[in-house]
């Protein structure tokens, strides 16, 4: 199985004003592209090829860095395209999603709070996370292209945290690219159906 750079599932610029075009073309066609082919060219002899990319993220971990980093960063950003949509945020979720962030993560507000400041905290490049690990939601982040899959979790919503991911709209404003990201971008059904494939 060798790496395939998706489509968007939404037209370049379905997500302004949050984030532009401009973003999702270097975002999408550059960046994410680079990880593709070169995963593609590390997976090469690299004894995981035929595997999923789930098992290719969780077998190169720890012993293969250049495969690890490209093969972890096409999954994270398979699944971030899909972690927004235009009109996305608010706060009327799914309900399954709603009631495990009540019970695990103290409600709407403290996740919002939490998730933002693990973006923030998040030194450098590399994600904020919801995962699902033991049956439950944590908020989780992690370095560079890492992600909970190497920590026995499964993500559900994932927001980049990388400056190509906010540099050309917020300049260096984290801040409010997060919570743009959260009150205005994020595709709550989406995050469901992960949420419901972890948890059956
Ligand atoms: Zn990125």
């Amino acid at each position: 199985m060798s790496f395939e750079l998706p489509d968007l599932p939404y037209a370049y610029d379905a997500l302004g004003p949050y984030m532009s075009a401009e973003t999702l073309e270097y975002h999408h066609d550059k960046h994410h592209l680079a990880y593709v082919d070169n995963g593609n060219k590390l997976l090469a002899g690299s004894g995981l090829e035929g595997k999923s990319l789930e098992d290719v993220v969780t077998g190169s971990f720890g012993n293969n860095a250049g495969l690890f980093n490209n093969a972890a960063q096409h999954y994270n950003h398979m699944h971030f395209w899909n972690w927004m949509k235009g009109n996305g945020g608010g706060t009327s979720l799914p309900g399954k999603v709603q009631a495990a962030i009540d019970s695990d993560l103290g409600g709407y507000d403290k996740f919002r709070a939490d998730f933002i400041a693990a973006g923030l905290t998040q030194f450098g490049s590399g994600w904020a996370w919801i995962a699902v690990k033991d049956g439950k939601l944590e908020i989780m982040k992690t370095p560079n292209g890492e992600n909970p899959l190497v920590h026995g979790a499964t993500p559900i919503l994932g927001c980049d945290v990388w400056e190509h991911s906010y540099y050309i709209d917020y300049r260096n404003a984290r801040p409010k690219y997060m919570e743009a990201f959260v009150d205005s971008l994020i595709n709550w059904e989406y995050v469901e159906e992960l949420f419901e494939a972890a948890t059956a």
